[in-house]
């Protein structure tokens, strides 16, 4: 029977049940005692030396789509595969996230409520998502669902990504040199890259100048891969109208960025797409099941490429 080390900072019972009613044939702990000779672990960001005291380690099970984290502290042993959260649970939460924040600011649900308490009735003039141009950087489990559904409510939607995809009524781009082209006049820019040397501070100055006028930003990659002065001097300039941004470079954001009282920037907690133990446990116990009946494991991590 292999065991599975459970190690995460919250939500260990949840896990763990869910874990043991899943795969009865495997043995589940959380105690660090006796995970020390467990063949999988189940990790989030796990503390420093915690992974290299598993001397049986074969996988890393990330409970995290992002896995910069894991790649970033070297605590995974090398050679020991990562596998990252790929569940369907992720991709309808982001799904709604970004819909939500879309459709909100294509439609102008901000500014009307603004002229409501004002009392004031003046139509902004409505345009069809079809002549609505949206942009979105990553084009991957995630991205490449929210590119899609944007597509079929109609949005004119580019996504780009590292290499060329084919999503019904999308236009993909694809590489380095694509990277102006995607961005050049979306008047929404989404981000669902995974941060890594070559997407950290991607959004920067040049690129956002780059954007429409009056252009929203939605970001719900991580907090890294935007600088966040040239965020604050597009909304100064109104290349930006506004930012919405779910991600941070630190976390909780601190008290005194001026993200917090700026009238361009909507933020939320980190909270566009939470993994949801119940559909992350299925997701996981299918790959691994699958793993020790001779297929492939699947989603692992390159740690060359960084995701
Ligand atoms: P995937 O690995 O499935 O997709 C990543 C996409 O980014 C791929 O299309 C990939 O291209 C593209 N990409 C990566 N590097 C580059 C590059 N250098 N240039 C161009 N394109 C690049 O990841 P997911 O969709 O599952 O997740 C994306 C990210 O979303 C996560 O890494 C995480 O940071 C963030 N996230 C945020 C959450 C939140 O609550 N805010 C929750 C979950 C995830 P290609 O397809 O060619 O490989």
């Amino acid at each position: 029977m292999k065991k599975i080390a459970v190690l995460l900072r919250s939500n260990t019972e949840e896990w763990l049940h869910l874990l043991r009613t899943a795969l009865p044939q495997h043995i589940v702990v959380a105690d660090a005692a006796e995970a020390a000779d467990a063949a999988y672990a189940v990790v989030g960001k796990p503390a420093p030396g915690v992974l290299a005291a598993l001397q049986e380690l074969q996988i890393v099970f990330s409970v995290n789509a992002g896995v910069e984290a894991l790649l970033e502290s070297g605590e995974v042993p090398a050679g020991i595969p990562i596998v990252r959260m790929v569940d369907d649970g992720l991709a309808e939460g982001m799904l709604e996230w970004v819909l939500a924040t879309t459709l909100a600011w294509h439609r102008n649900l901000f500014a009307y409520r603004d002229r409501q308490l004002q009392g004031v009735w003046a139509p902004l003039g409505e345009v069809l998502a079809r002549d609505r141009r949206v942009t979105v950087l990553g084009a991957g489990h995630l991205g490449g669902r929210v590119a899609a559904a944007l597509a079929q409510i109609g949005f004119n939607t580019r996504v780009w990504s590292r290499t060329p995809k084919q999503i019904p009524g999308v236009v993909s781009l694809a590489g380095d040199a694509a990277l102006p082209g995607a961005i050049q006049d979306a008047e929404i820019l989404i981000n669902l890259l995974p941060l890594t040397p070559a997407t950290e501070n991607l959004l920067d100055a040049p690129l956002l100048a780059r954007l429409a006028p009056n252009a929203v930003l939605i970001n719900a990659g991580r907090g890294r891969h935007v600088v966040d002065r040239a965020v604050l001097d597009s909304l100064e300039s109104g290349r930006l109208r506004a930012a919405v941004l779910d991600v941070f470079r630190e976390e909780p954001l601190p008290q005194t960025h001026p993200f917090w009282r700026h009238p361009g920037v909507y933020m939320t907690p980190h909270v566009a797409a939470p993994t949801h133990a119940s559909t992350a446990v299925a997701a996981i116990a299918e790959n691994l099941l699958g793993f020790e009946s001779g297929a492939s494991l699947r989603h692992v991590v390159e740690p060359a490429r960084g995701y």
